[in-house]
């Protein structure tokens, strides 16, 4: 705005002066806004904000008759900027609002002929610009969905790692404590696993983590519901449930892993620790030390069991 309608301006009157110098100014001071304090301006600013830059661009070349190229090439930042950030409806909309800007400064100041001839190159240049940066931000996005689920999800089983399991179980915790509903966890570890590997090998071990992960996910079939795998032969789910669903969820997939029928030595035995978030715990710690706890004492109880953890009273949440 400055340089173009001040600096450059062959109309440098003083009307003209005021006008974009208090246009430069208020620009500057909500490019600024925009820059520090993006979480204070309503999020249709981000979407409104190609128009608004096309919408400038167009009056400000309409306003100094400037039909050159370089005034054109201003229409690069809304283009630009829609094709990174916004989705495919607004990205033709800023195409349309471009075009249509630089035909109502193109045909009167060129004429019928050469204005056709301009505006043709442009929206074609737009047109491709806006494809190819699209393009990339694409493949960007799906190379960034790759990395995050190698990130977050264990090789093995396909299930959430402990890193991603984690981050779950602090929303869930988060989420339970603000809408009042009650969240059970179960630690899950499979009896005598290492007998399975020393007996038939690393492979028959894989294949019954394997096995024991997909029981589990058939359990967890809701949107919300989480199953991971902390290491070794540890599982754990997370449910949004009260304890009595808590344990017939449990008595299923105690059921489920009863029903596994790939593995040569017949399917593994489970231990459970159930608890469940507020009756056994306030924060996501304590419901893992407690789930940790009860399945420590399904162990103990003789394995193939499961056990309910204790009110936060009892000694068990303090193993
Ligand atoms: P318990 O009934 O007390 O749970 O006994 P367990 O034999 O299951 O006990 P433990 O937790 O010591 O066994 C875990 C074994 O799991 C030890 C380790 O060699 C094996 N293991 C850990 N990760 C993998 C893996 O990715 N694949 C296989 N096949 N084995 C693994
Ligand atoms: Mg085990």
């Amino acid at each position: 705005m400055f340089i173009t309608g001040v600096v450059l301006t062959d109309t440098r009157t003083a009307s003209v002066v005021t006008v974009f110098g208090i246009l430069t100014v208020v620009l500057t001071l909500g490019g600024v806004v925009c820059r520090r304090r993006p979480d204070r301006l309503p999020r249709v600013t981000w979407l409104l904000a190609p128009f608004f830059g096309a919408a400038m661009v167009s009056i400000l070349n309409l306003f100094t008759s400037d039909a050159s190229i370089g005034a054109q090439f201003y229409y690069l930042w809304p283009v630009l900027y829609s094709a990174n950030f916004l989705g495919r409806v607004a990205n033709y909309l800023v195409l349309a609002t471009v075009s249509a800007g630089s035909a109502m400064v193109l045909f009167p100041v060129e004429g019928a002929n050469q204005g056709l001839s301009d505006w043709t190159s442009l929206t074609v240049a737009m047109i491709v610009t806006a494809i190819v940066v699209s393009s990339l931000r694409l493949r960007n996005d799906r190379l960034r969905e790759v990395l995050e689920t190698q990130a977050y999800a264990d090789p093995l089983t396909g299930v959430a790692n402990r890193r991603a399991f984690d981050g779950e179980l602090a929303r869930a915790v988060a989420w339970a404590n603000r809408s009042s509903v009650p969240i059970a966890l179960m630690t899950i570890d499979i009896d005598y696993f290492k007998k399975i590997n020393d007996t038939w090998g690393h492979a028959i071990g894989d294949m019954a983590l394997q096995a024991v992960a997909d029981a589990l996910r058939s359990v967890a079939r809701r949107e919300d519901d989480v199953v991971g795998r902390l290491g070794g032969d540890e599982f754990v789910v997370l449910l949004r449930m009260d304890r009595m669903e808590a344990r017939r969820a449990a008595d299923e997939i105690r059921a489920a892993a009863a029903a596994i029928d790939s593995l040569p030595g017949g399917p593994p035995g489970l231990s459970i620790g159930v608890a469940v978030l507020p009756d056994h715990a306030g924060n996501a710690g304590e419901l893992a030390a407690a789930s940790d706890a009860a399945l420590y004492e399904a162990k103990q109880g003789g394995r193939g069991r499961t056990a309910m953890a204790h009110p936060p009273t009892s000694t068990s949440i303090a193993v």
